[in-house]
Order: C-alpha cells, then structure tokens, then sequence
C-alpha cells in the first residue's frame, strides 16, 4: 500500500488517487511540421526507470486536482510533492527533470516550434 500527500488534503491511501504516467510530458503542438515519427515519439516512448521518476498523479477520490510526485519505483518513496505547474525544487527532482531525454527528444522539439509561432 502506498499513502500519498495530496497538496491540498493531505495523506490519503493510493486507491483514492489515479496514476498519469510520467510528469512533464507536453503534448507537442498538431500543426503541419507534426509528423508521425514524432508523434509517436510523444504518445508511445516512455521512460522506464528503475529508480526516481517525475509522475503526475491526480486525486480522484478527493479535490481531483493533479500534481507531480517525485518517486523511488524501486522502494515507493515519495521524495516531493509539489503542484502540476511547477518544476522539481529538490535536488534529486531537479536532476531527473534536467537530465530526462524528453528535453532533447523530437516530439519537445516539435512543441518548442509550435510554441515559437
Ligand atoms: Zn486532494
């Protein structure tokens, strides 16, 4: 059983929360220069890590908000808690945000370019 602190209620069992997947993913931008390879790249190439990862997590069974959660997948430590609009502030978080592929990967490329327009 894994107890997770929600940001705004606390403590709560994980059944009351819903997994998203890996945090800080943006969704790259559809327009013309899109193309399937980097498409998916974005919807099918996960990080698989043995160790700490940025995961979105929402409270679906309380204030239904999202946020991150820095966590060991190894041991189901919750290193930080911190709001969906946020970075990492810890050094650990900080280090798997900054060194996650994703920075450089085709789909981030893809959204930069749409974001520049
Ligand atoms: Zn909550």
């Amino acid at each position: 059983m894994l107890f997770i602190e929600c940001p705004w209620c606390g403590y709560r069992d994980d059944a009351e929360f819903h997994y998203g997947g890996e945090g800080h993913i943006s969704r790259p931008d559809a327009s013309k220069e899109l193309t399937d390879e980097k498409f998916a790249e974005y919807l099918f190439l996960k990080t698989n890590t043995k160790g700490l990862l940025l995961e979105r997590w929402c409270h679906r069974s309380g204030c239904r908000r999202w946020f991150n959660v820095l966590r060991n997948t190894i041991t189901n430590e919750i290193l930080e808690v911190y709001p969906i609009t946020d970075t990492p502030k810890s050094k650990e978080g900080k280090k798997i945000y900054e060194g996650n592929w994703r920075r450089k990967s085709l789909s981030r490329r893809a959204s930069k370019a749409g974001e520049a327009k």
